[in-house]
């Protein structure tokens, strides 16, 4: 493994940071690991920026509307997280995805991980520990055999409880999903 190439930001620094300036800084963050996408595909466009995800995701690559999308209160909570990892990681899938022009590889595939080992110097991980609850209304997530669900308290304590949801596309019981994604 090699040491990341994005200097870690100083943990009391972001702390002290507003809302606003941390917003304006995970900014700065992009584009500087965008310049070092950059280094290996000169033609990558730069990529707009939203704070508009929400729920347990914590960063998401648009190819649609041309950008990457953060969670602002999980951003808030796990700044450094963000800043070392979530950013280099949704950084990672704007090239992969402007280099395979078929949109062939898979999202997580070995063209990620490269990129991740050898661009950015860091660990590919594909799942997050964050504390969600305050990010998502419906926190509790399960899945079946086609999709997400997130359900709210009450039918999650009713799953405690005994009952059993199913998903009305696959017609699977929805099962519980161990950690949240990137
Ligand atoms: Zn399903
Ligand atoms: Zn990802």
């Amino acid at each position: 493994m090699s040491r990341p190439t994005l200097p870690a930001p100083d943990a009391a620094w972001l702390d002290s940071l507003s809302h606003a300036a941390l917003e304006a800084a995970a900014a700065e963050r992009v584009e500087a690991a965008w310049r070092l996408a950059r280094e290996v595909y000169p033609g990558l466009p730069r990529p707009a920026l939203w704070f508009d995800l929400r729920g347990q995701s914590a960063g998401q690559a648009h190819f649609g509307r041309g950008g990457l999308r953060l969670n602002r209160v999980l951003l808030a909570e796990n700044r450094r997280a963000f800043f070392v990892e979530i950013i280099p990681h949704e950084m990672a899938h704007w090239l992969v995805r402007h280099l395979d022009e078929g949109h062939r590889v898979r999202p997580h595939g070995h063209e990620w991980r490269t990129v991740m080992r050898d661009l950015y110097g860091l660990a590919p991980r594909v799942t997050h520990g964050f504390d969600t609850r305050r990010a998502s209304p419906a926190p509790y997530r399960y899945t079946c055999d086609c999709r997400e669900h997130h359900l709210g308290a009450r039918r999650h304590a009713r799953i405690a409880a005994g009952q059993r949801y199913y998903c009305r596309h696959c017609r699977q019981w929805l099962r519980p999903v161990a950690e949240a994604s990137v």
